[in-house]
């Protein structure tokens, strides 16, 4: 399909956040925060297992507190929020991710922030740069419950009932894998954003409906009416 056709039936996008939005670690460090959380696990170095002792990805390291224990999820759970609302702070915009925002809305869609990160973090960041009166809704991370982030669809399906609409008429928009499969599971149409070439073969395994490289495009297509 091409992106014009994709949107043309698209009331609803679910956009993903850390990505197609922003870089939320542009001006701070994900491995920094994702060493924090670690120092956070009791028992020491020694007790963690080498892929998350070396993780450079925070959202990994609250993956494995949940498997050790609920008091350790919940630390690590709240520490990670406000490293995230604080990365909200210097986290540098997409190019071209206001304008198709902005373009989205006008055209008559809603937009949706359906994010692995904290709804604290991406609210803080979308005041931050003004855009938070386009977004419609936000759809973070469910506090102490990891196992929901995508690639599982329930964020999706979360930010599907709370725009009362059905899965036919939404599209997702992230440059991860895993926002390609949660579409796939969730029943939407899927947009992978290729930020980095490196991620272009990972991206098409998961099969979205079309594959864009600037944010740029859905700005230019989505002037055109919804069918
Ligand atoms: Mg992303």
């Amino acid at each position: 399909m091409t992106l014009a056709e994709v949107l043309r039936g698209v009331r609803h996008v679910l956009l993903d956040f850390d990505g197609p939005v922003c870089a939320l670690y542009g001006g701070s460090s994900d491995t920094e925060v994702a060493t924090k959380l670690r120092n956070l696990l009791s028992g020491g170095p020694l007790n963690i297992p080498a892929p998350i002792a070396h993780t450079s990805d925070p959202l990994e390291v609250l993956r494995y507190a949940a498997v050790r224990s609920y008091r350790e999820l919940s630390l690590i759970e709240a520490e990670f929020v406000a490293q995230e609302v604080h990365a909200s702070t210097t986290a540098t915009p997409t190019q071209r991710a206001r304008e198709a925002i902005t373009a989205l809305a006008s055209s008559g869609r809603t937009i949706t922030i359906v994010s692995n990160n904290s709804s604290d973090a991406v609210i803080a960041y979308l005041s931050r740069i003004g855009l938070a009166h386009i977004v419609d809704g936000v759809v973070g991370r469910v506090p102490r419950h990891p196992e929901l982030m995508k690639p599982r669809p329930d964020l999706l399906q979360a930010a599907i009932e709370q725009r009362s609409a059905n899965a036919k008429e939404c599209v997702m928009i992230g440059d991860s894998a895993s926002d390609i499969a949660a579409a796939r599971a969730a029943g939407t149409l899927a947009i992978a954003f290729v930020n980095r070439p490196a991620k272009t073969k990972q991206l098409k395994q998961e099969q979205p409906d079309v594959m864009i490289e600037s944010m740029g495009e859905i700005e230019l297509v989505s002037q055109l009416p919804i069918a």
